[in-house]
Parts: structure tokens; C-alpha cells; sequence
């Protein structure tokens, strides 16, 4: 029930779980992380219940595995699937270099499901957002969208119906993090040679804030200096968007 992504110069780890922890009051079942090593790794870690696994998880599989400076989380309240570690998010495709966090319900993963089936697509979760990052994938690898990221992140948000906030990381291009909202919150926290979003300013005020609220319908890519929004079309949009200076 709460997103997280960052992109700049601290440890990403770190900032992520600090800003779940600070959106824990949202309510959740499930936790995780991705991070991106900045020289092609993606690092993914996902549990059941309490973020409190996640972090023992962490601590486990050895902190040096997620060394990194861009990131994301996210806290899970399950709608399609149950509150397992494998319907947890992060979701990754085959390749395991696209990963995907999503709070809301796309409303018509039936028929994506069904198609990526067909096409030999095996889901490795029984949630509704998984299609996304297959689909994302695809649009990566061949046809009109092939190699360009954003491109294809919005060729997917562009058929996907319901409530949806969701962020895609891509392990080939480290410094970006791409997002799009339809119908649930989602706030770009405006650093100094960083960069925030979040369903929630409570996740990055500590670091900043200068916040950014995206409008209906919106997508932005962020890098550590630099945040865009635009239209689901990639048409430049920051008339729709609120920005906003955190006064309490
Ligand atoms: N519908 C998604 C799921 O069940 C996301 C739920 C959420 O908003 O956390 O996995």
C-alpha cells in the first residue's frame, strides 16, 4: 500500500527501507526492494508480513548484494493473489532486468495474462500486476518501442485499465526510474542531486521538501538531477502537475 523510488548519490537501500518504514502506518501484508548496482546488477528481495522479515532477509542474503543508488519498494496490501513471498513485489520478467512495483488493481489482467500465455509467457505470480512487467519487456524487445525504456513503459500504462500506481526500474539503465499514475497518489520528491517519489511525502521528508504532485493520468522519469512528466503519450505535461513546498 506504499511506493517507493529513489535515484542519487546515497546508499538506495537505505533510503528505501526507511521510507517504508515511515509509510508502515498505510497498512500492508507484504514488503520488498530493488536495487539497481548501477553496472547492470538488479537485486531483488520480497517477504511476506512484517517489514521487519524483509529487513532480516536483507541481513541474511549479505547488504553487500544491494549496494546501490537507485532503488525502489514497496509495502503490499494484496487484492490478487494471496500474502505470499512469490506474490510479493518487486515482479521481475524472464530476463530478471525489468522490475515492477504497482499499489491499485488493473482491472483487465485477464485477457494480458491470457495473451502472454499464449505467447509462452510463464507467471511466476497469481497477481494482477505481474502483466505489466512482461509486457514492458516485450515492448523492449522487439517493435517499435524496442531498446528505448520509457517508450515502452507507456506503450504498456497505455493498455492497462483501473487504479494504478506503478514504477518500473531496468537494470540496462541504472540512473532512470520511470512511473505513471491512474487514480492513486503519487509525489516526486525534488533533491539536490536526487531524486524521490512516493505515494506519500511522509517517505522523503527527512531528505526534502520540495515535492511535485502528479496529476490524473500522468507518467514521469526521474534521474538523480532531473524529474519529467508527461501525458501517457510521453507529450511533456507539467501544467496538470502540483508543486508544492512541505511547510510542517
Ligand atoms: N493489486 C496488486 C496486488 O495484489 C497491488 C496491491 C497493492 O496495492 O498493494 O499485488
Amino acid at each position: 500500500c506504499g511506493i517507493v523510488g529513489y535515484v542519487g548519490y546515497r546508499d538506495a537501500l537505505g533510503v528505501v527501507v526507511d521510507a517504508l518504514r515511515r509509510m508502515e502506518y498505510r497498512g500492508y501484508d507484504s514488503a520488498g526492494v530493488a536495487i539497481l548496482d548501477g553496472l547492470g546488477g538488479l537485486a531483488v528481495e520480497r517477504k511476506a508480513g512484517r517489514l521487519a522479515n524483509l529487513e532480516a532477509e536483507l541481513v541474511d542474503r549479505g547488504p553487500e548484494r544491494y549496494a546501490g543508488s537507485t532503488g525502489m519498494g514497496h509495502t503490499r496490501w494484496a487484492t490478487h493473489g494471496a500474502p505470499t513471498d512469490r506474490n510479493a513485489h518487486p515482479h521481475r520478467d524472464r530476463t530478471g532486468r525489468v522490475a515492477v512495483v504497482h499499489n491499485g488493481i488493473i482491472e483487465n489482467f485477464a485477457p494480458l495474462r491470457r495473451e502472454l500465455e499464449d505467447a509462452g509467457v510463464e507467471l511466476g505470480s497469481d497477481t494482477d500486476t505481474e502483466v505489466a512487467v512482461h509486457l514492458v519487456s516485450n515492448a523492449y524487445a522487439a517493435g517499435d518501442t524496442a531498446g528505448d525504456f520509457v517508450a515502452s513503459a507507456l506503450s504498456v500504462v497505455r493498455r492497462l485499465e483501473g487504479a494504478f500506481t506503478l514504477v518500473f526500474t531496468h537494470a540496462d539503465h541504472p540512473g532512470t526510474i520511470v512511473a505513471a499514475r491512474r487514480s492513486t497518489p503519487l509525489v516526486i520528491g525534488v533533491g539536490q542531486g536526487e531524486m524521490f517519489l512516493a505515494s506519500d511525502v511522509t517517505a522523503f521528508i527527512e531528505h526534502t521538501r520540495e515535492a511535485v504532485e502528479l496529476g490524473q493520468d500522468q507518467a514521469v522519469v526521474i534521474t538523480a538531477d532531473s524529474y519529467r512528466v508527461t501525458d501517457f503519450d510521453g507529450v511533456a505535461d507539467e501544467v496538470r502537475t502540483r508543486p508544492f513546498t512541505i511547510d510542517w
